[in-house]
């Protein structure tokens, strides 16, 4: 299955794959200097590089045993480290804290210990002991990457997990052989030849996963209103329906005169006002409901059928929360209230259609003094024009055009 590779061109490989590795880091560092942990992951495939090299030397009896065993131990334990440091920064977005760099004093420790027993010119003993710190540290790895998936959902982080765990098992053959040749299904040549392509999967999906999150980021900020940090309106059109089913329910909300409070109080007062109500609103609805910010100070929410969900009572709900509301400048509570008009869709009504009823109602509930919810009435006046829902979703608007 694995080539009869002599050890001289694993080595190489294996010092090449660390370099490429940290080659790899440092560019993606470069391009993106805010995601953390790659320089930290560079150092420590380049101490790992640094090694190997030393090994490298030592096998072809270039130095003498007690300088390349000592120095590829000593590189090779703290290499290890400063990789469970530098996946730590890499696996969760949120700061560190500094006192992951006392995984430092396992491989201080071992060197300390090595200098005092001499157990490192002992070859099953050095690569034994080197062997284990490194399962130690990537399985710590794995766990971390593991433990901030509850955080952050990106599928890369799987991969990355899976190449190091699959690292962990080849470093316990690389272990097991040693001790027990006779014990290991793979000789400790292939498990390291193994392990070569391991590293190049860890540095391959840790550059995928850091691609991955700028992504994830960059859709976030483009489907989220910069003001109430709740959804806007590019994504409540691309969210909704094509075209909506019989019961579902469309409503729109308005802040009552919200010019007023600007007027009054300023305009920061006003954009406090805003994300306050925009947040009271969305705590009181479930995440799966279709609510975003529409534009000023006016809010769409679609609740389908399937909700089983009562338009007037869920929005009755937001509008005794938004007035209870308590929004202060200086001493003054500023008074917040909200109108909402609802509509719900009889079977082939075009969500245009729809979004215009809605329209309507609140027309009303403006018209009939705010602070209150109004359904749609088939007799009701219109909604001036100006009021008019423009929905961007070209599935809406081509169902509206065939329905024309
Ligand atoms: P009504 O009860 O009829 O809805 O009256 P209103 O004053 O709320 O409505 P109007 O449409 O006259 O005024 C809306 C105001 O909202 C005008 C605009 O300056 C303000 N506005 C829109 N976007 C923002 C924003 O992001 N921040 C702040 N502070 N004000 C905004
Ligand atoms: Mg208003
Ligand atoms: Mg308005």
């Amino acid at each position: 299955m694995i080539p009869a590779l002599d050890l001289a061109t694993v080595l190489l490989l294996h010092k090449s794959s660390f370099f490429i590795g940290a080659l790899c880091f440092l560019y993606v560092r470069w391009q993106s200097p805010s995601s953390h942990g790659l320089g930290i992951l560079a150092v420590a495939f380049i101490l790992l590089a640094i090694a190997s090299t030393f090994a490298g030397l030592g096998e072809k009896q270039a130095l003498p045993l007690s300088v390349w065993a000592l120095w590829s131990f000593v590189t090779g334990t703290l290499g290890y480290a400063v990789f469970w440091i530098g996946m730590r920064r890499l696996s969760s977005t949120s700061k560190r804290r500094s006192w992951d760099w006392l995984g430092l004093a396992i491989p201080a420790v071992l060197i300390v210990a090595a200098l005092l027993t001499g157990f490192h010119l002992d070859n099953v003993w050095r690569a034994s002991i080197f062997q284990g710190s490194s399962i130690l540290f990537l399985s710590a790895s794995a766990v971390t990457l593991m433990r901030d998936d509850r955080h952050e959902k990106l599928s890369a982080r799987y991969a990355l997990t899976a190449a190091i765990a699959v690292a962990v098992i080849l470093s316990v053959f690389v272990v097991v052989g040693l001790m027990a040749p006779d014990a290991t299904p793979l000789h400790p040549r292939e498990a390291f030849f193994l392990l070569i392509l391991c590293h190049f999967a860890i540095a391959l999906f840790s550059l995928i996963f850091v691609n991955e999150r700028v992504e994830a980021t960059l859709t976030t900020l483009l489907d989220t209103d910069a003001l109430t940090q709740i959804h806007n309106r590019r994504w409540f059109f691309l969210t909704l329906p094509a075209a909506p089913l019989a019961g579902d329910a469309f409503i729109i909300i308005d802040i009552d005169h919200f010019k007023r409070v600007n007027d009054t109080f300023g305009h920061a007062a006003g954009d406090r006002v805003l994300a306050s109500a925009a947040k009271e609103m969305a705590l009181n609805l479930r995440r799966s409901e279709i609510f975003a910010r529409l534009g000023g100070e006016e809010f769409g929410l679609y609740l389908p059928a399937a909700s089983g969900r009562d338009p007037q009572v869920v929005a009755e709900r937001l509008r005794t929360a938004v007035q209870s509301l308590k929004v202060k400048v200086g001493e003054t509570d500023i008074p917040v209230t909200i109108s909402a008009g609802t509509a719900i869709a009889a079977t082939g009504l075009p969500m245009q259609e729809l979004m215009s009823r809605a329209d309507t109602a609140l027309y009303a509930a403006k018209s009939h003094g705010r602070n209150r919810i109004e359904a749609y009435q088939a007799d009701a006046p219109s909604a001036p024009a100006t009021n008019q829902r423009q929905d961007t979703n070209p599935a809406h608007t081509a169902k509206a055009g065939q329905a024309a």
